[in-house]
């Protein structure tokens, strides 16, 4: 912009910009040290069953621990490693690491917990990625029907990755992992994609439940919720905080919810703590 000097508005449109191209110029040249020095830790958030209040599982989340800069959080970090692919890298670190805390519970005589675990859609570019998913899972000796992965809803909007989708949740199960529609009702998605993409699992999405006092958003729910009970597939609410929202998906027969209301993302010690009680 010719402006972009003199125009007030517009310098301080360009700092900013500048400022951000330099912390994720910063955040990339972190990124191979902070791999190897395993300052990307695994956070567990329980998964609650609404029938009996047993825990179902836990979702696995990323946290940057980063020794100066303290705790980053994932949108400060996902959609920058998704541009440029080291996604991908972390994706799999995060996963053996999920791998190994559940061969050491294992070990210790503790039964399998499941867990679920994002699958970036940059992963979906290469056909084969199922491949080092499951080496790992092999290596460390996990029953692959302990895995959920969970792909975001909106890689269904890409034309050009829905048939690789599609063979990549046949693969899935024919290894014996499971899969699981994350976000789901965050963007467009129609209803239809849920009899066209055999998932086991759909999370629906925060923000069905943050009007949960009006009528119209209940029924919007309940109908979801019948939707998936007829194509048996398993409802996960995602981002429970209030009491209101938790009496209505008990009352309509929601599976399992994850939320704030139980627990925030837990390091896997204080997980095994809130097993516990
Ligand atoms: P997501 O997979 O939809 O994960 C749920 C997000 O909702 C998490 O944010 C979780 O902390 C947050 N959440 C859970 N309960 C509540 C609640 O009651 N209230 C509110 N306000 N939020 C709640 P988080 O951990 O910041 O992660 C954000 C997103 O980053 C994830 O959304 C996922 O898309 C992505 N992500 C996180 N870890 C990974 C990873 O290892 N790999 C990939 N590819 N993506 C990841
Ligand atoms: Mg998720
Ligand atoms: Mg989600
Ligand atoms: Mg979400």
């Amino acid at each position: 912009n010719q402006d972009s000097g003199t125009h007030p508005a517009c310098a301080f449109y360009d700092a900013d910009f500048t400022k951000q191209l330099q912390t994720e110029q910063e955040l990339n040249d972190l990124f191979e040290h902070s791999l190897k020095n395993h300052d990307f830790k695994v956070y567990l958030q329980p998964k609650v069953r609404l029938l009996d209040g047993g825990i179902a599982g836990a979702e696995a989340l990323v946290r940057w621990i980063h020794p100066q800069k303290g705790i980053i959080f994932p949108s400060d970090f996902i959609p920058i490693f998704e541009h440029n692919g080291k996604i991908c890298h972390l994706d799999l670190y995060m996963f053996e690491e999920v791998c190994r805390l559940l061969e050491q519970w294992n070990q210790k005589g503790q039964p399998w917990i499941p867990i679920s675990v994002n699958l970036s859609r940059q992963h979906f570019k290469n056909p084969e990625f199922l491949k080092a998913f499951s080496e790992i899972a092999e290596r460390y000796h996990i029953p692959p029907n302990t895995i959920e992965f969970e792909l975001t809803e909106s890689i269904l909007f890409d034309p050009q990755q829905i048939e690789v989708v599609k063979i990549s949740i046949q693969k899935m199960h024919a290894l014996g992992f499971l899969c699981s529609l994350d976000d789901f009702g965050s963007g467009f998605s129609s209803l239809g994609l849920l009899k066209e993409f055999d998932v086991d699992t759909i999370k629906l999405d925060r923000q069905f439940f943050l009007d949960i006092s009006k009528e119209k958003s209940r029924d919007v729910i309940a109908c979801l919720i019948e939707l998936a009970k007829k194509l048996n597939v398993r409802t996960v609410a995602e981002g429970i905080e209030e009491q209101e929202q938790l009496d209505y998906l008990r009352e309509i027969g929601c599976d399992l919810v994850q939320g704030y209301i139980f627990s925030k993302p837990l390091p896997p010690k204080e997980f095994e703590a809130f097993c516990a009680r």
